[in-house]
């Protein structure tokens, strides 16, 4: 049986992603292998906090993990089984913690196997703009992206500098006696290679702009301003490095009729007077295409007709949100003289005067409604 992440990191279902980073980077201090050499157990938290973080801070692996837990990255070639190895969490997430430890990792070379740390590639950052539509149901973009990748036929050797461990380590006589300290390698940026054979036409790090088309899979429910990640579509690194991740800034774009709050969608219907008497039947704009409603004949101005699960389906997975139609009978402005004759005859009309009963709640108790 897996360990819940969000008891792993210590925080709540609902903790925001400075609160999960926070977390995390106190974990990753507390279990760093630098602290405990040789603890087999502490090992053990440290890759298991950083598992957790690598699904709760991706809104997207987030969101399925909160629907389906463990069992939505079973199979997927994630890290279903093996959990992550110490090369990964630090060429991932080392900048959240690495700053704590001077930016060297003295006693990694027993983990992982490799030793030396991999470079990650830079991250790219691209805007996709989506529809209420695209975000109700979720959604698939193709987008061109311009992505440095190792030119055709670049080879690396070893980095003369530091030998291919990616570190310079240096050793000081203090009063208080030897101390060891590590840095990264300037001549190869911590890579542990440098570049051998540069062919035409690449950059200094034996890379090129290779123009890309990278498939982003949206899931519904997400909200302007959110930021997905796509694994491995940044830049490449030099070398043995790994890729850069490709960012996602999430905009949306308004819609004609339809208003969002949460997973809710505000509709403004408006009706003729003739049709709040007699009743009607109308044509509405849902994200999931046009829905018909029944309106009572006798239907107040001001009622809100709810239409369940016609909002925006839940981030989380839990559900969706409800259409929630505000009807507005819309009086003439101006009338003829036989309509005005009627609404004359209709003032002193007992059926006209207004006769509120306890179910038609004042606009305060409605507003209530809606948020409960
Ligand atoms: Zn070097």
């Amino acid at each position: 049986m897996k360990e819940d992440y969000y008891e792993i990191l210590g925080v709540s279902k609902g903790a925001s992603e400075a609160e999960i980073k926070k977390a995390y980077r106190k974990k990753a201090i507390e279990y760093h292998p630098d602290k405990n050499p040789g603890d087999a157990k502490a090992e053990e938290m440290f890759k298991k906090a950083a598992e957790a973080y690598e699904v709760l801070s991706d809104a997207d692996k987030r969101a399925k993990y909160d629907r389906f837990g463990h069992a939505a990255f079973d199979g997927s070639g994630g890290f279903g089984g093996g959990g992550m190895n110490m090369e990964d969490i630090f060429s991932q997430f080392g900048d959240i913690f690495g700053s704590a430890f001077g930016g060297g990792f003295s006693g990694f070379g027993g983990f992982g196997g490799g030793g030396q740390r991999r470079v990650k590639g830079s991250n790219l950052r691209i805007r996709v703009k989506l529809t209420l539509e695209e975000v109700a149901n979720g959604v698939e973009k193709k987008v061109k992206v311009r992505r440095k990748v190792q030119a055709e036929g670049v080879t690396y050797k070893t980095c003369p500098t530091c030998h291919g461990t990616g570190q310079i380590t240096k050793i000081t006589n203090t009063i208080l006696g030897r101390m060891q300290t590590a840095t990264t390698c300037n001549t190869c940026g911590g890579s542990g290679q440098t570049i051998d054979h540069k062919p035409h036409g690449a950059d200094a790090h034996g890379l090129k702009v290779h123009e890309e088309t990278v498939s982003i899979k949206i899931p519904p429910g997400v909200e302007d301003g959110m930021q997905l990640k796509v694994a491995g579509k940044g830049n490449d690194a030099p070398g043995n490095g790994v890729p850069g991740d490709l960012l996602v800034a999430i905009e949306t774009v308004e819609h004609d009729t339809l208003k969002r709050e949460g997973d809710n969608l505000h509709y403004d219907l408006y009706i003729s007077l003739s049709e709040a008497v007699l009743g009607s039947s109308k044509e509405i704009d849902a994200v999931g295409g046009k829905v018909r409603i029944k309106l009572e004949p006798g239907i107040q101005s001001g009622k809100i007709l709810r239409l369940r699960g016609k909002g925006i389906t839940s981030l989380n997975g839990y559900g969706s949100g409800d259409l929630l139609v505000h009807v507005n009978v819309w009086t003439p402005k101006v009338v003829n003289k036989e309509q005005k004759e009627f609404f004359e005859r209709m003032q002193n009309d007992e059926n006209f005067a207004p006769k509120p009963e306890k179910s038609d709640k004042s606009f305060f108790e409605k507003v209530k409604d809606m948020f409960s």
